[in-house]
C-alpha cells in the first residue's frame, strides 16, 4: 500500500469539491485531507476513492459516499473526547475520521468477514484507539454505554429503542431511517431528558440496509 503524491492531490480535489457542497468544519475536511481513503477499498480502484461515488466493498457491502459521510459528520457535531458509538463499520473509513477528530470511537459490525479485514487495516494505520465490536447493532453496546454520540451507517426501519436507551441525555444520533427500496431520511435525534427526544430531518439518502443478527464467516 503506498499514499503517493498522486493520492494526495486527489484527496485535496476531494476536499474542495466537499467544501462546494457546503462543507465547512475545518476538522472534517482535514480528516478528508490526511485519512489515506484508497486504503479502505480494493487497491486495483484506488483513483475511486478519492470521487463523490458509493463504493462496493467486500461482503456486498459499500463505502458511503465522501459527501454522506462529510454531512452525517457535520450533522453528529464531533467535540474531541465524545464517546460515540457507530453502527456498520464497513470498510473503517468513518471510524477513522470520527477518531482521527478526537472521539473515542466504538463501532459494532455484524459480518464477521469485514469486522476481522477492517479491524486489520485500522491497526495498519495506527487507528489503534478505535474499538471494533461484531455483534448486532440493533443490541448496541450495553457494555460501553451511555455514548454522546450514535452515528448509524445502513438504513433502518425504525429507530432502534436500545440505541435511544444507550444515548446519554444531550446526546444525538444521527440515523437514515425509511424503506430500503426506497430513499430514506436523514435524521438527527437529540435527547432532551432520560425519556423525551426531539427530532429533525436532513433530506433523502440511499444507504445499505440494517439488517439484524451476526453474520458469522463461512468455513473455508
Ligand atoms: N460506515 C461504513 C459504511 C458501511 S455500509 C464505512 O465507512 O465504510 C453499512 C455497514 O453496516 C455494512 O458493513 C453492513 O454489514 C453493516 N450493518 C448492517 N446492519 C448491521 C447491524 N445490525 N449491526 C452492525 N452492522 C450492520
Amino acid at each position: 500500500m503506498q499514499d503517493s503524491y498522486i493520492h494526495k492531490g486527489l484527496r485535496k480535489q476531494l476536499v474542495k469539491l466537499l467544501q462546494n457542497k457546503g462543507i465547512t468544519d475545518q476538522r472534517i475536511l482535514d480528516g478528508f485531507e490526511r485519512i489515506p481513503r484508497h486504503f479502505f477499498i480494493d487497491q486495483a480502484f484506488a483513483e475511486w476513492a478519492y470521487k463523490d461515488v458509493p463504493f462496493k466493498i467486500d461482503a456486498d457491502q459499500t463505502i458511503s459516499q465522501p459527501y454522506t459521510v462529510a454531512f452525517m459528520t457535520h450533522l453528529l457535531d464531533v467535540k474531541i473526547g465524545d464517546k460515540i458509538l457507530e453502527i456498520g463499520t464497513g470498510s473503517g473509513f468513518q471510524a477513522a475520521l470520527l477518531a482521527f477528530m478526537g472521539a473515542k470511537t466504538y463501532t459494532i459490525e455484524r459480518q464477521e468477514a469485514l469486522y476481522i479485514k477492517t479491524g486489520k487495516l485500522l491497526h495498519k494505520l495506527g487507528f489503534d484507539q478505535i474499538r471494533l465490536l461484531l455483534g448486532d447493532g440493533f443490541e448496541g453496546s450495553p457494555r460501553f454505554a451511555p455514548f454522546d454520540k450514535i452515528i448509524v451507517t445502513a438504513g433502518a426501519e425504525s429507530v432502534p429503542q436500545k440505541l435511544l436507551e444507550q444515548l446519554a441525555v444531550g446526546g444525538r444520533m444521527i440515523i437514515p431511517v425509511g424503506d430500503h427500496n426506497d430513499v430514506l431520511k436523514m435524521k438527527r435525534i437529540t435527547k432532551t431528558s432520560p425519556n423525551s427526544f426531539s427530532e429533525e430531518n436532513f433530506g433523502n439518502f440511499k444507504f445499505v440496509p440494517f439488517l439484524p443478527g451476526v453474520e458469522r464467516m463461512k468455513p473455508q
